[in-house]
């Protein structure tokens, strides 16, 4: 395992669970998020920013064209379903800088923060509750230090190792918002970069409401870039110090609140399962523990929530190749927005805000995860490859047309002139509708392989027969399965959405 990929896997032992892929099995097995982060920086998905620069800067990462791609479609995906073709959402976008009296407002300045311990032997900072371990983050401030202090002897530092790293020290909470300073920084007003999307839509949600005569209950949806300087960033894109989030903002009364927390919690869960093709096996509920309704501590059905939260809400886990850990949250926010706020109904009574969450970097590397089969022996169903090696082990990423990257690749058999003006003309017809990829290089056999790898759900081989009779293979990238089409009869197809399935 190269430093670099080790650096991006480690981290705290909270996200680390019995059912991850343990390196000291003696079986050799293929590590499927060292392979994916792998593959990642291979083919130009997601790779470290700035990783020429001393192992680059923890937490931050570039998206290649791929990734890139393959994230936009995501957010697509949500944008649609929960914006664009719903009556009763709209969508907003606000700024990164907001004024700092919303971050008081918030409960930001006081309330957005780790509880940390420090290393005796070394300084370094960890969140305690990585610490502690897989039931950290059930646990309140009391009980970590409690925990802490009852296996001190046993708890080792992340960062050098050594035991009996923390002591007696309570943990201290240390703020995770990035300040700094709009104007010339000395007059200039000290703000901070936005932890979250949400406050954005509540600082703008009346001004909205009075432009569309909005009543309840109605949404609004944003995807925007977010900020957390996090204690320890890792698990590839799971912890990130600068993401981008989809949040909506739904307002309702407090009669519709039990509903609209039930109706929003499954429409979340079948978005992730329908429009992502994440396995319904791969995801659970934990709901939130909140103030005003306080399950015991040592229940880890449970899950710590935000300071804004109330009963009802709940996240969404997903069982990464590191284990469970949360993938997206459905908070009931209560009035706490907009009380600070005074967002009302008609009646002058406060609306109450069900809040679904997801990270975008976290949806693509659960997406990734999800369908990531590294060295999957799979023979040919219904065809054979050209090159006779249908059966022979191939990493595949099984994502659902709609998210890859490239919908098709052409392949001309042969680079020769007569193929390549042929496969070319048909590049251009196909990149009227999805996005097409052209291969010329090395034998079929291998460039099937690289399209499998990325995703590409269709191959479109162009041989000697298609310049007679217009006709081209077309390859499924799950079953191998081979028909053969005229490029009219493709095109006709990819304009009813009917080319991924054969
Ligand atoms: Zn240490």
């Amino acid at each position: 395992m190269s430093r670099s990929i080790a650096r991006l896997l480690s981290t705290s032992a909270s996200c680390s669970s019995s059912n991850s892929s343990s390196s000291n099995n003696s079986k050799p097995v293929v590590n499927t998020l060292e392979s994916l982060v792998a593959m990642c920086k291979r083919r130009g998905f997601v790779h470290v920013s700035g990783e020429q620069f001393n192992n680059g800067l923890a937490g931050a990462f570039d998206y290649g064209p791929l990734g890139t791609q393959l994230k936009r479609h995501i957010a697509d995906a949500w944008w649609r379903a929960f914006v664009e073709r719903r009556g009763d959402v709209h969508g907003v976008d606000t700024p990164v800088l907001l004024h700092p009296r919303v971050w008081q407002l918030a409960g930001h300045v006081e309330h957005f923060a780790d509880a940390v311990v420090e290393c005796r032997h070394c300084g370094a900072s960890s969140r305690a509750d990585h610490v502690v371990g897989a039931a950290g983050d059930a646990l309140d401030d009391a009980a970590l230090a409690a925990h802490i202090v009852a296996h001190r002897a046993s708890l080792a530092c992340a960062h050098c190792g050594r035991k009996d790293a923390f002591g007696d020290k309570p943990p201290t909470r240390r703020n995770l918002m990035f300040d700094t300073h709009v104007g010339a920084a000395a007059a200039g007003l000290r703000t901070y970069l936005r932890p979250e999307t949400a406050q954005g839509v509540f600082a703008t949600a009346k001004h909205v409401m009075y432009t569309l005569r909005a009543l309840p209950p109605f949404g609004l949806g944003q995807i925007g870039r977010a900020f957390r300087n996090e204690i320890a960033p890792g698990h590839f894109l799971f912890r990130m110090r600068e993401f981008e989030q989809c949040e909506l903002e739904y307002f309702c009364t407090q009669a519709d609140l039990p509903a609209q927390l039930h109706y929003w919690i499954e429409f979340t869960e079948a978005f992730l399962t329908e429009q992502l093709g994440i396995p319904s096996a791969r995801l659970r509920r934990r709901p939130h523990r909140t103030a005003d309704d306080v399950q015991p501590t040592d229940d880890d059905s449970f899950v710590n929530s935000a300071h804004y939260a109330r009963r009802g809400g709940a996240d969404l886990e997903f069982r990464f190749a590191f284990g469970w850990s949360e993938l997206c949250g459905i908070a009931n926010r209560g009035t706490f927005d907009t009380e600070r706020h005074n967002i009302t109904a008609d009646d002058g009574s406060l609306l109450h805000v069900v809040e679904p969450s997801l990270g975008l970097d976290r949806l693509v590397l659960a997406v990734l995860d999800a369908c990531w089969r590294p060295r999957l022996s799979l023979p040919a169903v219904g065809g054979v490859d050209p090159s006779g090696d249908a059966s022979i082990q191939r990493d595949i990423l099984t994502l659902p047309a709609q998210l890859a990257p490239y919908k098709f690749a052409v392949l001309p058999i042969r680079k020769r002139d007569d193929m390549l003006d042929v496969a070319r003309a048909l590049q251009r017809r196909l990149m009227q509708h999805a996005r097409t990829d052209m291969d010329v290089t090395t034998s079929i056999g291998k460039r099937y392989r690289r399209q499998d790898e990325i995703g590409t759900p269709v191959c479109v081989t162009i041989d000697e027969q298609s310049l007679l009779d217009s006709t081209v293979t077309l390859r499924d990238r799950d079953t191998t399965k081979q028909i053969r089409l005229t490029t009219d009869q493709l095109l006709d197809r990819v304009k009813l959405g009917s080319a991924f399935t054969f």
